[in-house]
């Protein structure tokens, strides 16, 4: 039987970065990964590199490019007559992406003297591994590990009154790939994936309506932030119903017919399409935690301490499939904690300071907390905003939408929360991390010189309004 001191069961970004540093510190290390990529060999990176943060955002990006050059650019003195819209050409561009970056795990993997082995992992007891590749005609391979890492990720939720299909009633991974763009498309759910792929499909000229279940919008998000946010979503078109409680989607004759009820009565709708995008699922299917007694919380998580280490001795969990948000950079940080504590290394990861991203435009990001939570929770504290209306850059960018937030703690002045909507807000909310990162007062961020004209002069801007002392407003 083969032996490694770590096997890390799943391929994503917490997986891959926690083989890919187990190699670097010298550990013999496996990766067993089940993902089987669009062109039907396996494909590593997991959700994020093939049906995620990846493919989604080359899709945002193409999408970008087609609103602007319909609706921007005539502003500038640029006039594009008879544009075009390729959806095959895009898809395609998108899927060779994902084709660079998955093998570009693959070769990291060797680099790092990784061994990879394509197949479902399944925990055994003593600390082995079985890998039933995904020839069905191969017999498992046992292995056995010093350290088993579990990565296996998350997959959609599904609703069950509504069938997806995966033609008609699609999960995200679907509405990645449609071949023309629908002319009505239904989502449910204005989460972070509703709002980027309903972006996606309504820059591209789909009629876009969104029902979400809660009477708060992005309710995660500073409350100012998303009130903004809402209201220039709806002003590009997304039709946001909040409050809607969706019964039952039918397909009929090509036709999704869905009904929904709200505070007004029950309502029809008639969409062409509909993606379903309702949150996600920790996946922990097949991996036999019953008979190893690998302990799953009331919710579906992995259970695990602040170190990721699970119920088992020497193994351990990270990503999607254990509790904390569901983002790529969290889960590739525990990887590497994990790699590093069982080199015999002290790594922790800060949970209070990953930052958030969504990556509509705007794009909204934050770090730390909300006013409104810290108000609850009984702190005091002291924030100060700014728009971009006032930004010189955002001005000659015709980007004036949104504003940045920062708020500190009242008394000592550390700053609690970074909330920015508004353009290039995903590069921006780097420096408030590294600020919250060291403890960085509202006066260090104040007193940081700041590159003009750039947009990142609010992040400067606000920190000043934190004691009333912003000078362009
Ligand atoms: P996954 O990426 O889900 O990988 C798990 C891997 O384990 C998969 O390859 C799976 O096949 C494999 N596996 C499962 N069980 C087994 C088994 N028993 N044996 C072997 N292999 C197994 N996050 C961001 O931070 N930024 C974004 O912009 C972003 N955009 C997203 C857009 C979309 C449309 C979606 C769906 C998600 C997005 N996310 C984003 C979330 C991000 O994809 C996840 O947080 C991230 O992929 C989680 O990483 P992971 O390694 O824990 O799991
Ligand atoms: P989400 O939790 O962000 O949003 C799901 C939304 O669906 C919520 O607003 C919820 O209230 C609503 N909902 C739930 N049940 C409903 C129902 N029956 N009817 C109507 N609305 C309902 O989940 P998601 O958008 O599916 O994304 C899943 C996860 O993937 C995210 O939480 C995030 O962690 C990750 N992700 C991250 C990014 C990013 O970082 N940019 C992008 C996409 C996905």
């Amino acid at each position: 039987m083969k032996e490694f001191d770590v096997v890390v069961i799943g391929g994503g970004p917490a997986g891959y970065v926690a083989a890919i540093r187990a190699g670097q510190l010298g550990l013999k290390t496996a990766l067993v990964d089940a993902y089987i990529g669009k062109e039907g060999k396996p494909s590593l990176g997991g959700t994020c590199l093939n049906a995620g943060c990846i493919p989604s955002k080359a899709l945002l990006d193409s999408s970008e490019h087609y609103d602007r050059i319909r609706h921007k650019y005539a502003a500038h003195g640029i006039n594009a007559k008879d544009v075009e819209l390729d959806v095959g050409r895009m898809i395609a561009r998108k899927d060779q992406i994902v084709k660079t970056l998955t093998q570009g795990v693959a070769g990291l993997l060797k680099k790092n003297k990784v061994t990879w082995l394509p197949g479902y992992g399944r925990l055994e007891l003593g600390r082995q591994v079985s890998v039933t590749p995904h020839d069905a005609d191969g017999d498992p391979e046992r292995i056995k590990a010093g350290h088993i890492i579990i990565a296996t990720g998350s997959v959609p939720r599904e609703l069950p009154a509504i069938a997806v299909d995966h033609e008609r009633v699609v999960d995200s991974t679907s509405a990645l790939n449609f071949n023309e763009v629908p002319r009505r498309l239904g989502v449910i759910g204005a989460g972070v994936i509703g709002l980027e792929l309903g972006s996606v499909w309504s820059r591209l000229g789909a009629e876009v309506v969104v029902l979400e279940a809660l009477d708060d919008f992005l309710p995660v998000t500073d409350p100012e932030i998303a009130q903004a946010a809402l209201k220039e979503f709806k002003r590009q078109g997304l039709a946001i119903h909040l409050g809607a409680r969706v019964q039952s989607a039918e397909v009929d004759d090509q036709v999704v017919k869905l009904t929904y009820e709200d505070d007004n009565g029950t309502h029809d709708l008639e969409i062409d399409q509909l993606v379903v995008a309702v949150g996600r699922k920790p996946h922990t299917d097949g991996l036999n935690a019953e008979e190893v007694a690998l302990l799953i919380d009331e919710s579906g998580y992995i259970h695990v301490d602040a170190h990721c280490r699970t119920n088992i001795p020497d193994i351990y969990a990270i990503g999607d499939v254990v509790r904390g948000p569901m983002l790529a950079h969290k889960g590739s940080e525990e990887g590497v904690m994990v790699a590093e504590r069982i080199a015999g290394l002290s790594s922790e990861v800060n949970y209070d300071t990953i930052p958030w991203v969504i990556y509509t435009w705007p794009e909204i990001a934050w770090v730390g907390q909300t006013e409104s939570a810290l108000k609850q929770a009984g702190r005091e504290v002291r924030s100060g905003s700014f728009p971009l209306r006032a930004s010189g850059r955002a001005v000659a960018m015709d980007e004036t939408v949104g504003m940045v937030k920062v708020i500190a703690d009242a008394a000592s002045d550390e700053i609690l929360g970074v909330h920015i909507f508004g353009a290039a807000a995903s590069e921006m909310i780097a420096e408030a991390v590294v600020a919250m990162e060291y403890r960085a007062s509202a006066e260090d961020l104040a007193c940081i010189v700041h590159a003009h004209p750039t947009v990142s002069e609010a992040v400067h801007e606000a920190a000043l309004a934190v004691h009333g002392r912003a000078i362009h407003i």
